[in-house]
Parts: C-alpha cells; structure tokens; sequence
C-alpha cells in the first residue's frame, strides 16, 4: 500500500466528495428535455408521438417559468425527515396544495392549439372534472393504479405533477440529506426512478445516478446493481442492434425486472425521460424477453399505444 507524506507547510487540498444526491435544474430541465425530444424525433417511427411530448415539455418548462415556490412542508418536519432518511416530499404523506392544478391548466392551454383530435378530447374530458375527481386521478397516477384510468388524460396530468414536484424539489435545501437504508426510490420524494444514468465529468465521472419519475432528483447507486432489488448477482445489459449503446436495458434475474440505463460518454445529450419514450422497441424487446419494468415514465402509461 502506497503512503502519502505530508510535507509540513503542504496545504491538502480539501476531498470533493461526490453528492449522493443531485437536485434537478429547474431553470433548464424541460426545455432542454423539449429539445432532445424534437431531436430524437428526427427520422424516427414514432416521430408524431415524440414531437408531441417534445411540445408537452415546452409546456412544462413554461408552468415551472410561470409559478413560484409552492407550500412546502413545516421546516421542522423537513430536517426531521432528512436525518432519519424518510423522503420529506412523500407523495403518499404529503397534502398537495392547488398550485400543481394552475399548472395544469397552463400546460392544457399551451398544449390544445397544436394537439391532435385524441388530446382535445381529453383536455376537455380534464377541464370538465371537479377538483376532487382531479385529486383523485392524480392519487391513483402516483400510486401506480392505472387500471380502468383514462390513459389519454394521464400523460397531462403525470406532466402536471412533475412540475409541482420539480417545483417543491428545487426549493429544498440539500444539506443534511441523509443516504436512506432503501436505495430504490427517490430520497426527496419517495417514488420510483425512470432509469439510471452514468454520468461523465469531475467527480461524477462513471458514476451512476437514479433519475425520480416524479420530482427528477438523482441518487446514485452502484453500477450492476439491481436498482429494483438490489441484487448485485444475475445482472445483464441488453440494447438494440447497432443503435449508439446510450441506451440499455439493465436486467436482473433475481426479481426478474429491468430498468434502462443511459450513458452520457456515448451521447451527452441523453435525457431520462426522453430517451426512455424514444427507446419502446427495447420494452418490447425486454417484455418478450420475460422481464418486467421496474419504474414508470409518467408521460406514458401501459396500454396508452394501443388506445
Ligand atoms: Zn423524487
Ligand atoms: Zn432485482
């Protein structure tokens, strides 16, 4: 084993530990996330669809321009949280407050002029909820209760909820962040990643972060680890044939899940969310394969294709 000497008089300098957790920029997230959709639609089979979402996240980044800081839970609440590694922005323990449904409604008047007969419709099938239907079809999009749901309504309202929880993940102050014992979901809000990404550059280089489908908070967690069990034994990648390797999926026989991942040394540019939307053929691939997804992408939903 090597020792460093000290010489005195030497100033170490300080150790840059990378952060756990990191939170998303607001400022920019989805009008970049805009971008990488109109350029992933480029030539694509799905491009109609992808430029869609691409014109969805437009609209999200102008709610988030639009609207404030939201009511966050007391302070006192929030440190508590963060000490005991509880997610301070729970969705199942939080009170929501009527902000997320302003943004909502901008993100519906931005969406209807350029949206197709389907989407009209379901704007206007959304415009037409009282608030308490409303509450209740965003509780069932956060937990997972998709059967019986409108699913063409649900992409709008998953949209309208990731800009609340952008907005109340980018007012928390990250210091005091404990690492949580469970891994597996997001240490600010409690919920399910998209995917993974290994990212590049500074301290981050090859690390890998889980990238929330609800408030875009990464955490990061080992490479070949299962991010649903957290098995580190039967792990395997898999993507399509000759594409550029950005975008995998990462398996685990264990629990018999997969997530995808994406690398940032392949393509900078790459976007959870957005990547994820533009890479279907490896779900299908992955579905025929056995396997089952272990994290949503709240602008899709299952069976919201074959509507
Ligand atoms: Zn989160
Ligand atoms: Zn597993």
């Amino acid at each position: 084993m090597a020792t460093t000497i000290i010489e005195p008089g030497f100033i170490q300098p300080p150790s840059i530990e990378p952060p756990f957790l990191r939170q998303p920029n607001g400022i920019v997230l989805f009008g970049e996330r805009s971008r990488r959709l109109m350029a992933l639609a480029q030539g694509h089979a799905m491009a109609d669809f992808l430029r869609f979402m691409g014109m969805l996240a437009e609209a999200q980044q102008r709610a988030m321009e639009s609207q404030g800081v939201p009511i966050l839970p007391e302070a006192g609440q929030i440190e508590l949280c963060k000490t005991h590694g509880i997610p301070p922005l729970n969705t199942q323990a939080m009170q929501r407050d009527a902000s997320w449904r302003e943004g909502l409604n901008i993100i519906l008047e931005q969406v209807a002029g350029r949206a197709n007969t389907a989407t009209q419709a379901a704007i206007a099938r959304i415009q037409a909820l009282s608030d308490a239907d409303m509450e209740s079809f965003a509780d069932r999009v956060l937990s997972g209760d998709y059967a019986g749901l409108y699913l063409a309504a649900a992409p709008l309202i998953g949209a309208a909820l990731q800009v609340y929880w952008v907005r109340l993940a980018t007012s928390l102050d990250l210091d005091g962040f404990t690492r949580p014992d469970v891994h597996t979901l997001c240490p600010v809000c409690g919920s399910l990643p998209t995917a993974s990404v290994v990212r590049i550059g500074g301290v981050e280089q090859g690390l890998r972060y889980l990238h929330c489908s609800l408030c875009e908070s990464e955490w990061n967690m080992v490479r070949i680890k299962c991010s649903h069990c957290e098995s580190t034994k039967g792990i395997a990648y898999y993507n399509i044939e000759g594409d550029d390797g950005a975008v995998k999926a990462e398996t685990c026989d264990e629990c018999n899940s997969y997530l995808k991942i994406l690398y940032m040394e392949k393509n900078m540019e790459v976007d959870p969310i957005a990547d994820d939307l533009a890479s279907l053929a490896l779900d299908i691939l992955m579905d025929e394969a056995g396997y089952l997804r272990s994290g949503p992408n709240l602008l899709l939903f299952p069976g919201m294709q074959d509507a």
